[in-house]
């Protein structure tokens, strides 16, 4: 049965009225099992007109009871955990417990925010001055947004509305029109643990809506996930439009494998952190670059049987798969490319997955895992980001030779360094220009109470996503000076005020 998925506005799910729709499929079958709304500039003017009314009334609530809201939002999530992974492996592709993953990557993000009457709190200076203290708060902006990706359609949302709602805004969530059926479950989830209606909507669509929310005069802030051309056309005109805005963007991860690092376990870091997910990650590690005389031989020795070996199956075969099909059909096309090109540009394709078929799904998305060698930075498959199940392997001479191209890369979302000596591992960590940096560890997605934010051409904006950031980029700091009547003087001040 086809399902039509419009929004939820006003506390309510509401058919869209804009008569457009986009087809959602099952990556693993191929099939349409929704239609989702792609609303009209109309329908987000609606939803901002809730949110507006709504918020002045949440930003009164003390911060303690909307912090009780994210609590039960959390136990709820917990209660649900099935059932959101489900239908997010339905819409995503992913396995049932990478799904989960997902959505406990959120509700970590949401426990966090259960922090936030402690994270609000402003400062005080008392006796400033003569009878002058000095405070600052922190206030909600108002109706603020977010726009998020296909890759974790449970995680990157609740990154997003759970700091933005516990500091007393109202949101609006602009989810990925690939997979919006648990966006809007994550909502009606934050109205049972009773959040009041408007403070969470949920507006589907494609570039029309995203316009809509960009030009609106009442949305303060835009938070936004997803590739690098999409990023830096919302920071621009978001921007240009006098709103506070955070983009983060595509991603090339590479890993430095030292001759001395234990080879097997490094093998295995790559493969979870190369092929997890079929690579639809902006942490997964696309490049290896093996340094010294021997590492990348024994490395191609030790990766080449391990992707030969990957298990790739929808989810509902069972929890043993290692990933399934990736999103689309033009995804797989897209993929399917870059490995023709790597081939045609002459690197070596060591395991080649293109004509991986699955028995009874001859329609899904799937694609088997590839692995290159002899990769350089010419190639199409180095200078783009594949966002699939391939692994590209370079060879550097030395360390240097090796940290250059992450370096060198237009990308800085996550780097890793595979190592058993601590100078070499302090240097990389000091002075690797990417933002997320991984020590004997593959995907290092900081956890809830840190910040995740990649550099260069992955992230726009002065500050990054949930951490201690999420609370100063969905708010505003006031400073208020005071002093009181017995400690005038008499008389008007004509010099600017100093403490001399
Ligand atoms: P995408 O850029 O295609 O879409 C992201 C969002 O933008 C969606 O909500 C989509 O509807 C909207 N959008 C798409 N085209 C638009 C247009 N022309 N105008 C306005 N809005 C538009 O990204 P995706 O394919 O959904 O996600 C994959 C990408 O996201 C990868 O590049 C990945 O690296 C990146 N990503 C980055 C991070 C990070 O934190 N840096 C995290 C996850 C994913």
């Amino acid at each position: 049965m086809v399902t039509e998925i419009g929004n939820l506005i006003g506390g309510k799910q509401v058919p869209s009225t804009s008569n457009r729709t986009g087809d959602v499929f099952n990556p693993a079958t191929g099939e349409v099992i929704a239609k989702v709304a792609l609303s009209s500039a109309p329908e987000l003017a609606e939803a901002v007109e809730n949110a507006k009314k709504a918020q002045p009334a949440w930003a009164a609530t003390n911060p303690q009871k909307r912090a009780r809201v994210i609590m039960k939002f959390v136990e709820l999530l917990n209660r649900d955990m099935d059932k959101l992974a489900e239908a997010l492996s339905r819409e995503h592709g992913k396995t049932m417990p990478d799904a989960k993953g997902d959505v406990i990557r959120g509700l970590e993000v949401a426990e966090f925010c259960i922090g936030a009457p402690h994270l609000l709190k402003g400062e005080f200076t008392e006796g400033a001055g003569p009878n002058i203290d000095i405070y600052s708060m922190r206030q909600p902006l108002g109706v603020v947004a977010g726009i998020t990706p296909f890759n974790f359609p449970a995680m990157i949302p609740m990154w997003k509305f759970c700091p933005a709602i516990a500091a007393g805004n109202a949101f609006i969530l602009k989810p990925s029109e690939r997979n919006p059926t648990v966006p809007i479950m994550l909502a009606e989830l934050m109205l049972e643990a009773g959040l009041p209606e408007g403070i969470l909507n949920v507006v589907n669509g494609d570039k029309e809506v995203v316009d809509a929310l960009l030009d609106h005069q009442d949305v303060t802030a835009i938070g936004f996930v997803g590739s690098t051309p999409i990023a830096e056309y919302i920071y621009t005109r978001g921007c240009a439009n006098g709103k506070r805005v955070q983009c983060f963007g595509s991603a090339k991860n590479h890993m430095i494998i030292m001759p001395d690092a234990d080879l097997d376990q490094t093998a295995d870091a790559l493969i979870g952190a190369g092929y997890g997910a079929a690579g639809e990650r902006c942490m997964a590690i696309s490049v290896a670059v093996a340094v010294g005389e021997k590492t990348g031989d024994e490395l191609i020795a030790k990766l080449k049987p391990r992707v030969e070996a990957l298990k790739i199956a929808p989810y509902t075969d069972g929890d043993d798969a290692d990933f399934g099909p990736l999103i689309t059909k033009a995804a797989r096309d897209r993929v399917l490319g870059l490995v023709n090109s790597g081939v045609e540009q002459g690197a070596d394709l060591v395991v080649d997955g293109r004509d991986f078929s699955m028995q009874g799904y001859e329609n899904g998305n799937f694609i088997g895992g590839c692995l290159f060698d002899n990769v350089t930075t010419d190639m199409d498959i180095y200078k783009e980001e594949i966002f699939g199940p391939v692994l590209n392997v370079m060879r550097a001479d030395t360390y240097e030779d090796g940290i250059r191209l992450p370096m060198e890369n237009e990308f800085g979302n996550g780097v890793s360094i595979y190592t058993r000596d601590g100078d070499t591992a302090r240097d990389f960590a000091s002075r690797i220009n990417v933002g997320m940096v991984g020590v004997n560890v593959p995907i290092p997605v900081p956890l809830a109470y840190y910040t995740f934010g990649g550099w260069k051409k992955s992230g726009f904006g002065d500050l990054n996503q949930h951490g201690p950031d999420a609370f100063r980029f969905y708010t505003k700091t006031k400073t208020v000076t005071s002093r009181w009547p017995s400690g005038i003087k008499e008389g008007a001040e004509f010099v600017i005020p100093t403490m001399d």
